[in-house]
């Protein structure tokens, strides 16, 4: 599949704000946007007002880059929650955070979803019983997930839970890190998105 290869901290400086997208190495000051506040490039230290097209625009690439998607994949998705009963700015949000590797990393196994994402890629992820090696894969409530590993690298998510125990599971998911399994209680509410998203301005832009 498809994947963003460049360097992620460009990707956070352009957006202004700490995506968190290298994990456990984005907390300390050697983050780039701690160090180097303005986008990148030749005339990134520039003002400029921003228009009302840039600003939706930015909060699109935000949230593109914060679950790892491309544009086509995000067009995509975005055009499912249009589809669907509901209101399309939540049902996006609800819809990136049902994905199975976005799952993994909010149930603490993979410090950024980008590792998550290569667990499910080599097939270590089983939903209700079946092997899925599709990180888009939308799981649903009621749900059951196994990550399926050996002894070694078992060890070393359980080790990658307690490291990350600081950062909060959200509530529609249970998590047994024993088995490290994780349930799924319920669909994501807006507050579980913990992230400062304003998804209207997606809507906006995509309904032009
Ligand atoms: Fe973004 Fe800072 Fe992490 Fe780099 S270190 S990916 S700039 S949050």
């Amino acid at each position: 599949m498809a994947r963003n290869t460049g360097p992620s901290c460009r990707l956070c400086r352009r957006e202004g704000i700490k995506l968190f997208l290298k994990g456990p190495r984005c907390v300390g000051d050697k983050c780039a946007v701690a160090k180097r506040a303005y986008p990148p490039g030749q005339h990134g230290q520039m003002r400029k007002k921003e228009s009302n097209y840039g600003i939706q625009l930015r909060e699109k690439q935000k949230v593109k880059r914060i679950y790892g998607l491309l544009e086509r994949q995000f067009k995509h998705t975005f055009r499912i929650a249009e589809r669907s009963k509901g209101v399309t700015g939540l049902t996006l949000l609800q819809l990136l955070e049902r994905r199975l590797d976005n799952l993994v990393f909010r149930a603490n196994f993979a410090s950024s979803r980008s590792e998550a994402r290569q667990l499910v890629q080599h097939g270590s992820v089983y939903v209700n019983s079946r092997r899925v090696d599709i990180p888009s894969y939308t799981t649903k409530s009621g749900d059951e997930i196994v990550v399926k590993v050996k002894d070694a690298p078992a060890k070393r998510l359980a080790e990658t839970h307690e490291s990350l125990k600081d950062r909060l599971i959200p509530k529609w998911i249970e998590v047994d890190v024993k088995g490290l399994k994780v349930k799924i209680t319920a669909l994501p509410s807006r507050e579980d998105v913990g992230f400062p998203i304003q998804e209207q301005l997606i809507v906006e832009l995509y309904s032009k």
